[in-house]
């Protein structure tokens, strides 16, 4: 299991950045959870969000957000379509097939086999 992101959406805020005050330089990410193994590939509808200030290079966590930012923030949310996401590795539809034709020869072969015991 390794859990990545997908990027879904990404806005440049016109807000002034509260680290360095630059304008126009802050880019909000919004991301799709996705956790990717062996077997499948799924992608959450729960989004997550970062902001990051290409001038100053930092992260700008929710404690430093000011109120236009949360109010962009809040704005772009409600565009957001997140859509969930299963899909099965080569892998995982083989055992899928593999489960099938297993479950579809025991439903064949388990009456004969009953009637022979007899
Ligand atoms: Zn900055």
């Amino acid at each position: 299991m390794e859990p990545s992101k997908k990027k879904l959406n990404q806005f440049t805020l016109a807000n002034n950045c509260p680290e360095c005050y630059a304008q126009d330089a802050m880019i909000l990410t919004f991301y799709q959870k996705r956790v990717k193994n062996s077997i499948y590939e799924k992608v959450s509808k729960q989004t997550g969000h970062s902001i990051l200030c290409q001038k100053c290079k930092q992260t700008i966590y929710p404690v430093k957000w000011t109120e236009d930012i949360e109010r962009v923030y809040n704005f772009y949310l409600k565009t957001l379509t997140p859509e969930p996401s299963l899909k099965l590795t080569k892998l995982g539809l083989f055992l899928i097939i593999f489960i099938v034709l297993l479950i579809a020869g025991l439903l064949i072969f388990w009456p004969q086999q009953a009637v022979n015991l007899q």
